[in-house]
């Protein structure tokens, strides 16, 4: 059984409403149980800053599936919520990412695990750290020294 960690992110159509319904969703994904859910975290925008503000959270899940599998169900539940595709930093309806997977570091055209740009965003190890003070991030370090060595994002309980 392997403990999974997801990252989920909306700033448009009622982000709140579009993280919980996702939460729910990724729940039904067969053999996965939702066991984490961190609070919702309000974020400031990064890269293209004329964008509303997004509503932030990382769940944990415990089951078994493929990194592979997991991505195509992870895809699917971004293109129910209606997410279109256009560009890097683009306001969505939903993101959600693989963040970790055990200790697992793999590298293929679709995917990178652990997320490679998940040490530099607040958004992501604020909550992350909310549900397990413990993690060690493979490749980078403990969750507690990457916290410490972040600067502030703005990032706030929504
Ligand atoms: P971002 O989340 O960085 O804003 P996107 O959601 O548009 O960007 O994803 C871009 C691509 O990132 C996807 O096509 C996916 O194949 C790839 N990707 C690589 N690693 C991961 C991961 N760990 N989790 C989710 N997507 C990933
Ligand atoms: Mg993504």
């Amino acid at each position: 059984m392997s403990n999974i960690y997801i990252a989920l992110g909306s700033n448009l159509e009622e982000p709140s409403k579009q993280i919980l319904n996702a939460i729910e969703l990724i729940g039904m994904i067969q053999g996965l149980s939702v066991t984490h859910i961190s609070s919702l975290y309000k974020t400031k925008p990064i890269g293209k800053l004329d964008q509303p503000d997004f509503i932030n959270a990382v769940i944990k899940l415990e089951g078994d599936i493929s990194p592979e599998k997991l991505h195509a169900e992870l895809q699917d539940i971004e293109t129910q919520a209606g997410r279109i595709r256009f560009e890097l930093n683009e306001p969505r309806t939903l993101d959600l990412d693989i963040l970790l997977i055990d200790n697992i570091i793999m590298q293929t055209k679709k995917l990178t695990i652990p997320h490679p740009r998940m040490h530099l965003r607040q958004f992501v190890i604020v909550p992350l750290f909310e549900i397990n003070q413990e993690l060690n991030i493979p490749g980078i370090g403990s969750i507690k020294e990457i916290l410490k060595s972040l600067p502030d994002q703005g990032v706030v309980k929504a």
